[in-house]
């Protein structure tokens, strides 16, 4: 629990009654804290495994609350998605994340690949691929370098329409990730009918990693079926040596987790990029 609190608190409310009050708060919250500009990106590298370098990093939101300090997206995300505010944010989100991969290009680093996360309210849009297009356009960043990371939940409302919107986005040339593979209903048989670049396997797979023996084995399968399907294994939640050790031996492609950094300010990711390549 401390590590999950390292760099955002989760709101303690004694009782239903202040939960309520809280959440409502926060709700009304949303709209001026965008305007405000109260919230921020952090940044989490991906380390590739071959070659120990940063590989680029996930963009994770964080609401510098003026009231209640930093507020976790755990706590209001979902109240974004019940309001629909989510459209207006996630747009922030990706834009911001665009000018961050600008600016580090300018200080030099080039190579970096940034992912964001979309909800599936965003993918209902009816111009979510024209809304992404134009913010790639309006920032000048090459569309490789941006990655959208999914979850399966974007398929069970209209399957057919969210397959058009991926290929959609595609030819567009960003990249995909399914994100939270090996959560809730994972099923395989959206790695064999949707164009994905990235597998992303979620943290609560790896946490017994080291004493499950079965668990191993279907981490190694995955990885070779993901790698059979073209794609790449990134590894969400790794903290320790003995996992990054397990992970390693079955041939993930890419590391996120504690082991190598939390999520961080801008600023912080760049220094730790250029003490790793130096
Ligand atoms: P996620 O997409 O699964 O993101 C990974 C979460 O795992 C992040 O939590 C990250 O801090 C945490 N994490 C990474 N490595 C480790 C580790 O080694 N140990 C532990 N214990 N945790 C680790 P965070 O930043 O609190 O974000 C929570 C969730 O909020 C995200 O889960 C994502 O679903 C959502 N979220 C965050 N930013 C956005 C956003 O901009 N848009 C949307 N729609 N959702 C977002
Ligand atoms: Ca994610
Ligand atoms: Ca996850
Ligand atoms: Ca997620």
């Amino acid at each position: 629990v401390a590590k999950k609190q390292r760099n955002t608190s989760r709101l303690y409310s004694p009782s239903m009654k202040d939960v309520s009050k809280r959440e409502q708060e926060l709700e009304n919250g949303l709209f001026p804290a965008l305007e405000g500009e109260q919230f921020v990106l952090y940044y989490q590298p991906k380390v590739d495994l071959k070659s120990g370098q940063i590989y680029g990093a996930e963009a994770l939101i964080r609401w510098r609350h003026p009231e209640f300090g930093m507020i976790s997206p755990l706590d209001f995300i979902p109240l974004a998605e019940k309001t629909g505010f989510i459209i207006p944010l996630g747009e922030w989100v990706l834009r911001t994340a665009c000018r961050q991969i600008k600016t580090w290009e300018q200080q030099g680093v080039t190579a970096l690949t940034v992912s964001v996360n979309m909800s599936m309210l965003q993918f209902q849009q009816k111009h979510i691929v024209e809304t992404i297009q134009s913010i790639i356009s309006e920032t000048a960043v090459r569309p490789e370098q941006i990655e959208l990371e999914l979850t399966e939940t974007i398929f069970m409302d209209n399957p057919d329409h969210t397959l058009k919107i991926l290929r959609e986005l595609q030819q567009l040339g960003v990249r995909l990730s399914l994100d939270d593979f090996g959560t809730g209903y994972s099923s395989l048989s959206y790695l064999q009918n949707i164009p994905l670049h990235y597998l992303k396997l979620d943290k609560s797979f790896i946490h017994d990693i080291v004493t499950d023996f079965k668990k191993q084995m279907i981490f190694k399968s995955l990885v070779v079926i993901a790698h059979n399907l073209n794609m790449k294994v990134v590894t969400e939640g790794v903290e320790t040596d003995e996992e990054l050790q397990i992970i390693r031996q079955h041939k993930c492609d890419l590391v996120q987790g504690y082991i190598y950094s939390p999520p961080i300010t801008a600023e912080c990711f760049i220094e730790l990029y250029h003490k790793h390549v130096s």
